[in-house]
């Protein structure tokens, strides 16, 4: 039976990065740069006040007090057309771009003016004690970014505060990737939609939830198919809808094991190739890999928490490479058990609860580890990785974990 590692890189061998389109930047929050971002000129663009105050020449602020005469008014988004010469100040606000020969600004609390009350004129002259350097209050040219800089790389996944630095550099259209676009399936005669009354021997299709958020979480669109009961007709014929979609993964849950009426196999088997459905993991041993008439598939387990393990296991990488994100995969950090830990020696993905003791993070599990516990799996902070071949970690050793 293959590892996960083998099984994981066997199944990202076989995806391609999407090609990239050209978007507006309201459109591009969380997604994945597809170019380098260069800064095209110094940001900020000319030096510029950092408080409402008044500009200066720090020279003339060694005398106690200092009195100024003020010969100009610069508002933010002015262009200040006066020269300060020796004894000379210009009321400016904050943004507003410093006069050429002043080389600070003393904030107005610390003058006699003291505040500038909305509407009010600048003052004839100002009065002071402190002593001011060149450049206090001052934000210089370029001190943010400099015109050439690479400011983002391409492969980041765009945060709230990546579009704001787009647009103050005038990106109004942007470069990323493609989204990925996933045809999700649940199988199961046994599977009712959320709203269907409840019937005897029947449960609802959580995995649908669950696996199309975790699609879109992923950065990928999401093409929901619903449920195919147990039949190959049923199989193939949502099969068929995803190939005509032409998506770039098919990604189903259940009907991969070896229960009599797992026709999900058997569907890959004759209308394309299965490249294994096993791999050495607890959750989720019945993980498939194949395609269908030339389309990826994988097939995760039917127990909503082999499901997902499986997901974050081995769909995330797969949606991450194929967006070209470099930053997609979830954050893996060392933590120490907080009890003793029974394995089977299968490699092991464990619930648990994370709770910092001295600035150490514990790992509790959230109880019974069975792989149908929704419950102890929305409790969880991480995934426990208890590798291959250990079959019992005891208190106090550290593992990695997947932070949820
Ligand atoms: P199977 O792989 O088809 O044998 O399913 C394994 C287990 O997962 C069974 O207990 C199923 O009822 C359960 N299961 C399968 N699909 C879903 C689903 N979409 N939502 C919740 N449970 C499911
Ligand atoms: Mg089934």
């Amino acid at each position: 039976m293959l590892s996960v590692h083998e099984a994981r890189e066997r199944i990202l061998s076989h995806f391609q990065k999407t090609a990239s389109e050209t978007l507006p930047l309201t459109a591009c929050a969380n997604r994945v740069l597809g170019v380098d971002i260069t800064a095209q000129h110094d940001i900020p663009l000319f030096d510029n006040s950092a408080m409402d105050g008044f500009a200066i020449r720090a020279e003339d602020t060694h005398a106690s007090p200092t009195t100024l005469s003020v010969v100009a008014d610069i508002p933010a988004g002015a262009t200040p057309t006066v020269t300060l010469a020796p004894g000379q100040a210009a009321r400016i606000m904050t943004g507003a771009q410093v006069p050429a020969g002043a080389n600070a600004v003393i904030p107005v609390e610390d003058t006699d003016v003291r505040q500038h009350a909305a509407g009010t004129f600048a003052p004839k002259t100002i009065t002071f004690t402190k002593t001011l350097k060149a450049g206090d209050n001052v934000r210089e040219r370029g001190i943010d970014m400099r015109a050439g800089e690479i400011v983002l790389q391409k492969g980041r996944t765009l945060k709230p505060q990546d579009l704001g630095l787009l647009a103050t550099l005038g990106m109004a259209q942007v470069t990323v990737h493609k989204k990925p676009r996933v045809a999700l399936l649940s199988s199961g005669d046994e599977l009712l939609t959320v709203d269907a009354p409840l019937e005897s021997g029947k449960i609802r299709d959580s995995n649908s939830y669950t696996l199309a958020a975790a699609i879109e979480n992923a950065g990928a669109d999401v093409l929901r198919l619903g449920v195919a009961k147990d039949s190959r007709e049923a199989v193939t014929a949502l099969f068929d809808q995803a190939m005509h979609e032409h998506v770039d993964l098919i990604l189903s849950s259940a009907g991969v094991s070896v229960g009599a009426f797992d026709f999900i196999k058997e569907v890959i088997e004759a209308n394309g190739s299965m490249d294994f459905w096993r791999v050495n993991m607890r959750p989720g041993k019945p993980l498939a890999f194949g395609s269908y008439r030339g389309i990826n598939f994988i097939g995760l387990p039917g127990n909503p928490v082999s499901a997902f393990v499986g997901f974050e296991v081995f769909v995330r990488p797969v949606l991450g490479q194929m967006s070209g994100s470099l930053d997609g995969n979830r954050q893996t950090v060392r933590v120490r058990c907080g009890e003793d830990i029974e394995s089977d020696g299968r490699e092991s993905y464990l619930r648990a609860k994370l709770r910092s003791e001295s600035g150490i993070l514990q790992a509790h599990l959230t109880g019974h580890q069975g792989s149908g516990n929704l419950l102890s799996l929305v409790q969880a902070d991480a995934l426990l990785i208890i590798p291959a071949g250990v079959k019992c970690v005891p208190a106090g050793q550290e593992v990695f974990a997947i932070l949820l």
